[in-house]
C-alpha cells in the first residue's frame, strides 16, 4: 500500500494549493464541480480508513465552496481535525494564504 505519510503530505499540498487558487467568486457550476471533486476524492483516496474518516467529517461539516477564502478555511479545518486525531500541532488558519499562496512576508 502507499506510504501514508508521503501520500498525506503530497495530498495536503495539492488540496491546500487548489483551495488557495480557487476563484474568489466561483460560478454555480464551479461550486458544484468543486463539491463533486471533493466527494469523489473522499471515495477514492487510497488510504481506506483515512477516506472513511474524511467522509464522516464531510457529513458533519460539508465543504464550503462559496469563495476561495471559505474553501481555504474549510480545508484548513479538515486538516486540523486530522492533526488533532494524530496528535500533531494545530495550524493557525489565519496563516493559510501565507503558507499556500503568498509565501512568507519579508
Ligand atoms: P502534514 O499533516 O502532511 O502537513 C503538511 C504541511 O501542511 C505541514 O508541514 C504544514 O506546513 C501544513 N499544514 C499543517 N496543518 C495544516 C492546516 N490545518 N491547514 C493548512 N496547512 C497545514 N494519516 C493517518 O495516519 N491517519 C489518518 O486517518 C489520516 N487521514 C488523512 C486524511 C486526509 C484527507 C489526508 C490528505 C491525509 C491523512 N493522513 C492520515 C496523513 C496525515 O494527515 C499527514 O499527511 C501525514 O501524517 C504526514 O504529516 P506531516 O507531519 O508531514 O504534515
Amino acid at each position: 500500500p502507499p506510504d501514508r505519510e508521503v501520500l498525506g503530505r503530497a495530498t495536503w499540498t495539492f488540496l491546500h494549493t487548489m483551495a488557495a487558487y480557487y476563484p474568489d467568486k466561483p460560478s454555480s457550476m464551479e461550486q458544484s464541480t468543486m463539491k463533486s471533486l471533493l466527494s469523489s476524492f473522499s471515495q477514492f483516496y487510497p488510504c481506506g480508513h483515512c477516506a472513511e474518516h474524511l467522509r464522516q467529517e464531510m457529513k458533519v461539516t460539508p465543504p464550503k465552496v462559496e469563495s476561495r477564502k471559505e474553501l481555504a478555511w474549510w480545508m484548513c479545518g479538515m486538516h486540523n481535525k486530522v492533526n488533532e486525531m494524530l496528535g500533531k500541532e494545530i495550524f493557525d488558519c489565519n496563516r493559510v494564504d501565507e503558507r499556500w499562496r503568498d509565501g512568507p512576508a519579508d
